[in-house]
């Protein structure tokens, strides 16, 4: 456990970096607001994702046992006319709503391993949490902060502020008559005892499709329940980190926040933390607004919006040249940019690899190279440490390929670094690029799949000398050996082909 770093994070709640101190010694409970399963996730809720990969893993690699929570939102998100977004979803597609939850869940996940994120220790859904979310509501009732309308429950906004002052507004830290002035043009206003209340049970209408029985009526709980309801679950009442896009901030934290206080008095998280939105022609890229690049378009040159197809390695080394609090824009120059400091980063790294690490030669003083390079190992884990800045951890990645560079044409000496030091560079690069930024050699990729069709090539080659010399036996054991491994053969008119599944 590399305890004696320095790990800052700056918390949404004080605007200020802290040191982080987890609430149990070697442990971390992170919990991070997941997709709403309605249709395809886009690059901005992929940029948010891989940001809380990048902090999960420096978690992990600096030795702590992480407790990763990310939900799947099936239930409940509605859009601004009122309508639940996965019932909108279902409706167009004329899909059952799980239907339409359980395609787009596959789909996301598939692009998270695409991006080579790590998948979250528990990935709970709001469906499958109803009994939790109903216990919530009736928490906050019993405690007097919400109040049943027509089968509906809201949260008294006014009775809480007034009750726990300091803390609505606390998240977006916006002053209480802002907000206020922002929910009153809200839809079903008329049951509500004040425009900033929020239903937390919804009763159902006639057109909704994924309702349940609760002691309120026949309904389904608000969406801002289910990140309570699942996080206190898996996380306990406090926990470490939570986080989200900066667009969550309000409504969905803010009354998030009320919610656990407001069924035990208490704060859900110690440090908040919000990345900042991914751009595209200058404003926020969104589902609802179709100002959208989807990551296949990207990966395919489909994008009417790039010249190119960029790799998804590409695509996550672009993300993390930016911090993760500051906006980032996407345009083709930028991608084109990133893919050129991508290929860089990776050829240094296999020409440090590659440089011989001679002891003998080695006169056994540490010098000002040695000292420079140590400097900007250092660096590096400054950077992470400094609210996880990946765009200074590749800066002095960069710095220390030009190092690489001058021994790999012989500007300097082989032995003008001592090896103890040269090790260490190549130990810091590899865990940097691969374990750290996750980032994965599209070149290694490339090289596999050319095994891939040498072996696929022989193999085919004999199961024909096999038809050839009709052995039946030999070419059916080829062919259903491969199938059993979802690969596909077929003897059409020119030639033998192949398929995966
Ligand atoms: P949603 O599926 O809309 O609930 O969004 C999932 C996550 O993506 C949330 O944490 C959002 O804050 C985040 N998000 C949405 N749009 C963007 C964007 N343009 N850039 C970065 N993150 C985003
Ligand atoms: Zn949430």
């Amino acid at each position: 456990m590399n305890e004696s770093r320095n790990l800052k994070i700056y918390n949404t709640l004080s605007g200020k970096k802290e040191k982080f101190e987890p609430i149990v010694e070697g442990h971390v409970g992170m919990y991070v607001c997941g997709p709403t399963v309605y249709n395809d996730a886009h690059l901005g809720n992929c940029r948010t994702y891989v940001s809380f990969d990048i902090i999960h893993r420096y978690f992990i690699h600096l030795g702590y046992k992480v407790r990763y929570v990310r939900n799947i939102t099936d239930v409940g998100h509605l859009t601004d006319d009122g309508e639940d977004r996965m019932a909108k979803g279902s409706k167009l597609a004329q899909l059952e709503p799980m239907e339409v939850a359980q395609k787009y869940t596959l789909g996301f996940h598939e692009m998270m391993r695409i991006l080579n994120t790590l998948p979250p220790s528990i990935e709970p859904r709001a469906t499958g949490h109803i009994p939790e979310q109903i216990e919530m509501v009736q928490q906050i009732l019993d405690n007097g902060l919400a109040y049943e309308s027509n089968g509906s429950v809201y949260f008294n906004v006014p009775k809480f502020v007034a009750e726990q002052p300091g803390v609505y507004g606390s998240v977006s830290g916006r002053v209480i008559d802002d907000l206020y002035a922002e929910t009153r043009e809200l839809k079903n206003q008329d049951e509500k005892a004040h425009p900033a209340d929020f239903a937390i049970w919804m009763k159902a209408r006639p057109q909704d499709l994924m309702v349940w029985n609760s002691p309120w009526s026949v309904g389904f709980p608000g969406w801002h329940l289910e990140c309570s309801a699942m996080s206190t679950k898996y996380l306990g009442k406090t926990f470490d980190i939570h986080g989200g896009g900066n667009d969550l901030k309000f409504p969905h934290h803010e009354n998030e926040v009320a919610q656990n206080h407001g069924a035990c008095s208490c704060s859900p998280a110690r440090v908040w933390m919000h990345t900042n939105m991914l751009l595209l022609n200058n404003k926020k890229m969104s589902k609802s607004d179709g100002n959208t690049i989807s990551p296949s378009e990207l990966f395919s040159g489909d994008s009417p919006h790039t010249s190119k197809a960029y790799s998804p390695m590409v695509v996550r080394f672009f993300m993390l040249m930016a911090h993760y609090r500051s906006t980032l824009d996407i345009t083709d120059e930028a991608l084109l940019a990133a893919e050129k400091g991508y290929k860089k980063l990776m050829e240094t790294n296999e020409l440090l690899q590659n440089l011989p690490v001679n002891p003998a030669n080695f006169d056994g003083s540490e010098n000002e190279h040695d000292r420079a390079i140590l400097s900007m190992i250092d660096d590096a884990y400054q950077g992470m440490d400094d609210d996880f800045n990946t765009a200074m951890v590749i800066a002095s990645l960069n710095e220390m390929g030009s190092y690489v560079h001058k021994l790999a044409n012989q500007q300097l000496p082989a032995d003008a670094i001592a090896p103890w030091v040269l090790d260490k560079m190549k130990a810091t690069f590899n865990t940097f690029i691969f374990e750290i930024l996750g980032l994965q050699n599209d070149a290694d990729a490339a090289g596999n799949n050319q095994v891939v069709e040498g072996l696929m090539n022989l193999v085919l080659d004999m199961r024909s000398q096999a038809r050839t010399q009709k052995d039946w036996a030999t070419s059916d054991k080829i062919r259903d050996a491969l199938a059993a491994i979802g690969i596909q053969v077929k003897d059409g008119k020119d030639g033998v082909s192949w398929s995966k599944q």
